[in-house]
């Protein structure tokens, strides 16, 4: 009872995100907990409630110095007393600290891991009574990390001088298995208690744009999608970080620049601006991003290609902190990879490592070039199985252009460098192919060849992009020799001999950004009064700027949105707002209630209903049918999903609503579409699907009729339906 009053007074949330109940249960009931949670998914509330009820202190180790600041300040708006202890107090400041903290006035105190064996502090340590040591970033510790940090080592040595043991606490947002072992061994963690929340981030919507005009791109997003928002946007260069910040700011946007050829001070000044929200945009080389802990950036837009996978996941991570809709947009242009390849060269590191660079770099560029879910592939890169084929919220899954048969392009293609016997790279290739007279080419007498100039009629940039997918999907490879070249592999024959068949997204060289909309596993965005909003988010921009503080730690943007939405203008309608807890409703609901109450003296309003408490729509449903209302709400599509997602069979499903086969798949195809999981292969196996796509390929895609005549009687149109579906071929 007492866990979710201080849940509500001090922080202003009902309910808890997922994961967070049980380990914060176990360590106020004396147990050691681990909690892997992705960024977002509200680990310092892990440690930071807890600390509001446990009789003694709460030590948090944290690498990060300006974070400690901000989480001070924002414990301190929510009435916790707190404090830290870093490098960069002054003396002075440090005593004064001292003194409160032995005087028992903080119920949390932040410690940077360097400080741990300072016998100064380890004697201060002795005459308190600590309850939790809460570990956070707790990867530090480990070596197979990607941020090791040796000082984390002394924390188990720190916890041995404790007596009584406290409990110990850990959290991280990493979760390779080899890291999370190595942080149960090493933290000494007692049969901990484990929270482990899978790695996605469903509010982030993951898009690759192909623009031949990326400045053009920024300014659109920026203006259009997300006007006044912060966001940032790595380059791959200096220089190309100066002249993006002077042409963006030369088109009138607060953009500042980072990269390590800056002096810290002006490096510094421009964090400031940007974490106060003084500066919109932050244009940064891979400097940029560690200790940054801005939890309302709104897009995250890499200029260049990013080194790989783990780089990038980190980089667009950096985007929507505070949970909600945010893009990660990559504006993929193949001179980047060429740059990126040119310099894994020069870096002249050994050939097994230099592999494995190319490999991850490849891994990035089919991530560029599928037709898969973005979510799907980035999952899987870090070994985790998605419980969705389609996530519904990336670039891929929402782009609804059409599907074109490329078998023979991809034919031409294949046999050319088979021809060109397996030893050339992607501009030799496309030079054959389009017949290029070029001294090279004539010299090696590949104008002698058959598939000389076979493909002459297309430019060099669309053979490029189906060489790639032809890549990506894994019909061919590029290895790391002195250069990169183009190889047939086994899978190559099914399509020379006919016997498979590609399709490609017909592609908009420019796709189109998405507007900012969630759906799958992610919350929906909560519609609001964009104006209020706007409005709102001054008002606390003037706040935070006579308090010195960011201004998310005054209120994060979805209470704002909450207030946009509901209106609320008196004491207990305010302190139902999510995020809004005793203590800031004191300190600024008069304020927050005023604006709000001219506003709506001002403004026709219209004050939006308040969502059914949910964790998922299941609950949703449970609570319409006790309410007595009628499912009948609820749209067809879904009625006919739960039924199978309880084990009906399509025909089953039909006989009960009383619908056709077809109206049922049509509806599973549709939930399919909006992110709900679908297993087809249930449906339709896999000699049956080659058969279909076959039979596609040879009549063509305009009507299913001409296709259900090539195939034998047993199959049925839901099965041709399905196939389609499936394969995304439409
Ligand atoms: P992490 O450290 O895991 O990246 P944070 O602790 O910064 O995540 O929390 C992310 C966001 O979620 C913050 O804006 C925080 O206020 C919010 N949050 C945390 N717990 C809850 C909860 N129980 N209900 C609603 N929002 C929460
Ligand atoms: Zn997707």
């Amino acid at each position: 009872m007492t866990l979710k009053k201080n849940l509500s007074q001090y922080f202003g949330y009902d309910t808890f995100k997922e994961g967070q109940e049980k380990i914060i249960t176990a360590a106020i009931n004396g147990q050691d907990v681990l909690g892997i949670m992705p960024t977002g998914g509200g680990k310092s509330l892990c440690y930071q409630l807890p600390a509001t009820l446990l009789p003694g202190i709460t030590l948090v180790i944290s690498p990060l110095i300006s974070l400690m600041k901000d989480q001070v300040d924002a414990l301190g708006e929510m009435g916790i007393a707190s404090t830290f202890l870093n490098s960069s107090l002054d003396d002075t400041t440090y005593q004064e600290r001292l003194k409160k903290i032995r005087a028992n006035h903080y119920k949390l105190l932040y410690i940077a891991p360097e400080r741990l064996c300072a016998p100064a502090f380890v004697d201060l340590v002795r005459e308190l009574s600590v309850s939790l040591v809460a570990v956070d970033e707790a990867h530090c510790i480990s070596q197979w990390g990607h941020d090791f940090r040796p000082h984390y080592r002394e924390i188990p040595a720190f916890i041995n001088n404790i007596s009584p043991r406290p409990v110990v606490a850990a959290y991280t947002a990493t979760a390779t298995k080899k890291v999370i072992q190595e942080i149960k061994a090493l933290l000494a963690l007692k049969e901990p208690v484990e929270s482990i929340i899978g790695f996605d981030r469903p509010n982030l919507l993951y898009q690759v744009v192909k623009t031949g005009d990326k400045l053009g791109y920024l300014k659109n997003t920026i203006t259009q999608t997300f006007p006044d928002q912060s966001g940032i946007i790595y380059c791959a260069t200096r220089k190309t970080v100066e002249s993006v910040t002077a042409k963006l700011n030369s088109l009138g946007f607060l953009a500042g620049a980072y990269h390590g050829g800056m002096s810290p001070e002006a490096r510094e000044q421009n964090q400031q601006d940007f974490i106060n929200d003084r500066l919109h945009l932050m244009v940064a080389t891979n400097a940029f991003g560690m200790g940054i802990n801005k939890p309302d950036v709104r897009f995250i837009i890499h200029y260049n290609m990013p080194q790989n996978m783990e780089a990038y996941y980190q980089e667009a991570g950096r985007g929507g902190r505070d949970g909600e809709p945010s893009h990660c947009t990559i504006l993929y242009s193949p001179a980047d990879i060429v740059k990126q390849k040119q310099l894994i060269q020069l870096n002249q590191t050994s050939p097994e490592r230099e592999t494995l660079l190319f490999e991850n770099l490849q891994y990035l560029v089919d991530y560029c070039h599928t037709n898969d879910c973005l979510r799907k592939s980035i999952l899987q890169y870090f070994g985790e199985t998605a419980d969705f084929e389609r996530c519904g919220n990336c670039g891929n899954c929402l782009d609804q252009s059409e599907m074109v048969d490329i078998t023979l392009d991809a034919q031409k293609i294949l046999s050319c460098i088979y021809r060109m016997k397996n030893r050339f790279g992607l501009n030799m290739v496309i030079a054959v192919l389009r017949g290029s007279k070029n001294k090279k080419v004539l010299e090696l007498g590949f104008d002698k060849l058959s598939t000389y100039g076979i493909l002459q009629d297309q430019s060099a940039e669309s053979l490029r992009e189906i060489i790639m997918t032809l890549v990506a999907k894994g019909y061919l490879v590029v290895t790391a020799d002195e250069y990169p070249v183009l190889k047939l592999t086994a899978a190559a024959g099914g399509i020379l001999n006919g016997q498979k068949r590609v399709f490609h997204k017909k592609h908009l060289l420019n796709i189109k950004a998405a507007k900012a909309k969630t759906s799958g596993k992610a919350k929906p965005p909560l519609d609001c009064d964009e104006a209020l909003f706007e409005e709102l988010r001054s008002l606390r921009r003037r706040i935070a700027q006579e308090k010195g503080l960011p201004p998310y730690v005054i209120f994060p943007d979805a209470a704002l949105k909450e207030m946009a939405a509901y209106f609320p203008r008196t004491e207990a309608e305010f302190l139902k707002i999510n995020g809004v807890g005793q203590a800031r409703y004191e300190h600024y609901g008069a304020v927050f209630i005023e604006a709000i109450s001219s506003f709506a003296d001002h403004n026709p309003i219209t004050i939006r209903p308040r969502p059914i408490a949910a964790v998922d729509d299941t609950e949703a449903r449970v609570y319409m049918r006790q309410r007595g209302e009628s499912e009948a709400k609820l749209p067809s599509w879904e009625l006919s999903y739960d039924l199978f997602a309880g084990g009906m069979t399509i025909a089953d499903i039909a006989k009960q609503r009383d619908l056709t086969e077809t109206s049922i798949v049509n509806h599973l195809i549709r939930c399919d579409q909006e992110g709900k999981a679908i297993d087809w292969s249930d449906f339709v196996d896999d000699q049956k699907e080659m058969a279909i796509i076959n039979a596609i390929g040879t009549v063509g895609l305009e009507a299913l009729r001409p296709i259900k005549e090539a195939l034998p009687e047993s199959y049925s149109y839901n099965d041709i339906k399905i196939v389609i579906h499936k394969n995304d071929l439409q």
